[in-house]
């Protein structure tokens, strides 16, 4: 999800994806309750744009090419070889990453004589990747992966490829200055912005840096660390309110306490811009170098929209998890609701998703509860006055009008209060805060054969402690 590759938490609560940039990292508004504070290992990645000389964004340009170019040189390889297997000779097919490097080390020399110009770290960051596309189809074949199959891997194309080399040894650093970063090869490069948050952790020693990613989005690169960071973690906030929160397609999101997060929409604000600039690519001749230019434009747009949606969540999540004791979600299938091809550019753009992933791990920095509603949970069908259920609503219909006790209340509001009200049905029923939160199988609730909880994963800091939400009535 989004550019920053989403990191697993390296403490007992392992399943939990962990991103955070450097601009968001609001370490220094984290509550203090030191009586009840846990101290975590946690991946984290903080991520700097880069303001390289040209001679610099050469280098970052070649190392990023030299990782496609050893990804596609294995990929044939893999290919030719399982073909050879095919037609009944006695050949070795490299799969994993050591065989792929002992492959590509005696090969290097005839097929790439320039391979000295990069980092070797360049094409390793190739085959790792290509090791791990093998592994995931493999894996899917043999039942081994969730979700829908994975088809062999293919051969990256240079203009759609992302663009991007892992350096995984050697020396990457943040320089004392804060204003440079260092990479293997590739030496001293400037940043856009000041590395002090992540600086500061390296001085104080609650940080290491296991890997740096370089990427490219439009015109811009952007190193990412892969940071080890020693996290005080609270096990509560100090708040005791329960907030419900109805993510939809016309707001960016409706809490149950009736405030509406208005929908930033970015893309469709954009709109113009962007619908002027893809007629202007369709008349573009191809491969020309206008063509380029109107490319690059278009790229540029796209990523300020993914910014200001980004910075939109971010700031919406972390108040959330820190005004509010308990936050409840609904589990939504993103992937299901993308498919719908009217609704897909909305859903798309609300990065829903998103909203979920970074409550996962901020609810859990800032000693928040989350609970996730199970999917079949009737948020919007039930009145949230009486419990009367709707028997059909229709996406039109923007009210909730309650036939028994005459209800009529905005359809998202009425949706996050049933979500609010869902937890307090929960305590009320007697399993207390600890249950909701607990780790272990997952069980579902059954309230009158339609309410489920589903507790969610990486909001417990405890490890070994195990517990499931009550059954209700
Ligand atoms: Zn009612």
């Amino acid at each position: 999800m989004g550019p920053i590759g989403a990191l697993g938490i390296a403490c007992g609560h392992g399943r939990m994806p962990v991103t955070a940039h450097a601009y968001r990292c609001l370490y220094d508004e984290y509550p203090k309750h030191p009586e009840a504070a846990v101290m975590v290992t946690v991946l984290q990645a903080y991520q700097f744009a880069l303001d390289p000389t040209p001679r610099k964004r050469g280098s970052l340009a070649s190392h990023a090419g030299a990782a496609l170019f050893a990804y596609n040189w294995g990929l044939e390889l893999v290919t030719i070889r399982l073909e050879q297997r095919r037609a009944g000779q006695d050949v070795q097919v490299p799969w994993t990453l050591a065989e792929l490097r002992r492959e590509w080390n005696r090969a290097k020399h005839d097929v790439a004589p320039w391979w000295a110009e990069n980092s070797k770290e360049a094409y390793n960051s190739g085959l790792d990747a290509l090791a791990r596309a093998l592994k995931n189809w493999s894996d899917s074949r043999n039942g081994l992966r969730k979700g829908r199959p994975i088809g062999f891997p293919r051969r990256k194309k240079k203009r759609r490829a992302r663009v991007a080399c892992r350096f995984t040894t050697g020396a990457v650093r943040v320089l004392p200055d804060r204003k440079h970063v260092q990479l293997p090869r590739i030496g001293v490069v400037k940043t856009h912005e000041s590395t002090r948050k992540l600086a500061r952790r390296l001085e104080q020693g609650t940080a290491r840096i296991l890997a740096a990613t370089i990427t490219r989005r439009a015109d811009r690169w952007y190193v990412s660390f892969t940071v080890e960071v020693q996290r005080t973690i609270s096990t509560s906030n100090g708040r005791a309110g329960v907030v419900g929160v109805d993510v939809g397609v016309r707001h960016l999101a409706v809490l149950s306490t009736g405030q509406t997060i208005p929908n930033p929409r970015p893309l469709e604000r954009s709109q113009r811009k962007l619908r002027r600039l893809n007629r202007q690519l369709a008349r573009r001749k191809p491969s020309s170098r206008r063509r380029s230019r109107t490319r690059r434009r278009l790229a540029r747009v796209h990523a300020r929209a993914a910014n200001l949606r980004r910075d939109g969540l971010h700031t919406l999540t972390t108040s959330l998890a820190t005004q509010h004791g308990t936050v409840v979600v609904e589990q939504l299938n993103v992937a299901g609701l993308v498919r719908n091809r009217r609704l897909a550019r909305a859903i798309a753009d609300t990065g829903m998703g998103e909203l979920r992933r970074l409550l996962g791990y901020k609810t859990g920095w800032y000693g928040c509860r989350l609970v996730v509603a199970d999917r079949f949970f009737p948020s919007s069908k039930t009145c949230s006055g009486c419990g009367w259920v709707k028997a059909k609503l229709t996406l039109a219909e923007r009210t909730f009008c309650c036939e028994t006790c005459g209800l009529v209340m905005d359809r998202d509001l009425n949706a996050a209060r049933n979500l609010a009200k869902l937890v307090e049905l929960i305590v009320a029923a007697g399993s207390g805060p600890e249950a909701l939160n607990a780790r272990g199988a997952d069980r579902k609730s059954q309230r009158a054969g339609q309410v489920a909880v589903k507790r969610e994963a990486g909001t417990e800091h405890h490890s070994g402690q195990t517990g499931t939400v009550q059954p209700q009535g």
